[in-house]
């Protein structure tokens, strides 16, 4: 916990300074590179290691695993084990990863499990059943409350009493490094006569943490809030592109559609929650008082500092944003006892992401809509560029980093280029 030091501990890994990939992080993926079929691994400094070769080796032999529980296409599988088994494989692998462990260090299957991160190539980590967007940032919603409705009255009268949230569609959701087309469609500004339709002229990011759920429950049943860390097995960073002109037309009185449903882009290593411990910190004040099904004991918000920057095609990148997990106002906790309070089920590998998350300063909104104020004041990139909004070419790239005296946990990045519209 945060009122605690971190145990120093050292790998004879060699991990490059600031990486996120340290040994106190060992998130899961799911990567191939030119000779290996799809499989599980562990991200440690430049290096993947080979969670297939090492079982294939007896190093889990203790640990009674199904056979070819690693040679899969995505965590699924692996997660549905449950948290108790996949908490002992990564400390198993954190155990053969220290300076003073030589039984991986000195075996012959080292150079085997010892996969270069560069030559791999990172698959969707996850088969995401679910997708639920929450809504949770205060920030973000006062501003763009204050941007499309009342500047006085920005919040609407549920929002401090309730984590609202919508199910978005899980089958566009890709992982880093995809490409994304503009997507077309109608939209009807308000100096507009009838509405048009083409490619969207105003397509944003959307700078977001998502939880991926580890266990199941059954419909009818419920997750308690004190409980709902039970059913969360990690996190991936989450780019929820959104179509600001398509929305803006279509949100009334369902919500959001075809301004959301052409692309979200997730972060291709799994970061624990165990890994986030000691980086956890108290959330917001909530006022006024929540219903007693949102109340949780202990803290469940995480200081995770977050960045997007923007680069034009063939020009440099730019940092637009900084902002962190911490200023959330509602935590996972709430998020997920909320979602099954009514007795929703929920699967394993079902994707729960944040909404917006933006700080108080003017530096920290999370999305080009706050950033540029509808488009009213431009964003600054270097190299002379300015942005209101994505345009064809540009690669958004998000990235998160928890650091602590010293000790960094972090989620690589999610990158995705847009491509003109099809
Ligand atoms: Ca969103």
């Amino acid at each position: 916990m945060s009122d605690s030091s971190i145990p120093t501990l050292s790998t004879w890994v060699e991990v490059p300074k600031n990486s996120d990939f340290t040994i106190y992080n060992l998130p899961f993926g799911v990567f191939k590179n030119k000779k290996l079929n799809p499989r599980i691994g562990i991200a440690i400094g430049d290096k993947i290691v080979d969670l297939s070769i090492l079982d294939q080796e007896g190093f889990f032999s203790s640990l009674f695993l199904p056979e070819g529980v690693f040679i899969k296409d995505s965590l699924n599988d692996l997660i549905s084990l449950g948290k108790a088994q996949t908490k002992k494989i990564r400390e198993r692998v954190q155990q053969l990863l220290l300076a003073e462990n030589g039984e991986l260090r000195d075996h012959s299957a080292r150079g085997k499990v010892m996969v270069n991160r560069k030559e791999a190539e990172m698959l969707m980590p996850v088969k995401i059943g679910d997708y639920t967007d929450f809504y949770s940032s205060i920030e973000h919603a006062t501003n763009v409350g204050k941007m499309f409705r009342d500047p006085e009255n920005a919040l609407l009268p549920n929002w401090k009493h309730l984590p609202v949230g919508y199910h978005g569609r899980a089958s566009s959701i890709v992982v880093s490094g995809t490409p994304i087309h503009r997507p077309k469609g109608q939209f009807k500004d308000p100096d507009m006569e009838k509405p048009a339709f083409g490619p969207s002229r105003r397509l944003d990011f959307e700078l977001e943490l998502a939880f991926i759920t580890g266990r199941s429950t059954k419909l009818g049943d419920s997750v308690e809030a004190d409980e709902a860390e039970d059913y969360i097995f990690g996190f991936v960073l989450f780019n929820d592109w959104s179509a600001r002109d398509i929305q803006a037309w279509e949100y009334v009185p369902l919500g959001p559609f075809l301004g959301k449903n052409f692309g979200s882009s997730i972060s291709p290593w799994v970061v624990t929650l165990e890994a986030l411990e000691p980086f956890r910190v108290q959330g917001p004040l909530q006022e006024p008082e929540v219903l007693d099904y949102l109340k949780c004991k202990g803290t469940h918000s995480f200081d995770i500092n977050l960045e997007v920057y923007i680069q034009p095609e063939g020009k440099k990148s730019s940092k637009v944003c900084s902002s962190n997990f911490k200023y959330m106002y509602w935590n996972i906790a709430q998020q997920l006892a909320h979602h099954t309070v009514n007795g929703c089920n929920i699967n394993v590998g079902d994707l729960m992401a944040s909404g917006t998350i933006s700080g108080s300063a003017e530096d920290s909104f999370g999305s080009m809509l706050e950033l540029s104020w509808k488009g009213t004041k431009p964003v600054k990139l270097e190299d002379g560029e300015e942005r209101k909004f994505i345009e064809d070419g540009d690669t958004v790239i998000m990235k998160g980093f928890a650091e602590r005296e010293g000790i960094r946990v972090g989620f690589g990045e999610v990158s995705s280029q847009i491509l003109p519209a099809k």
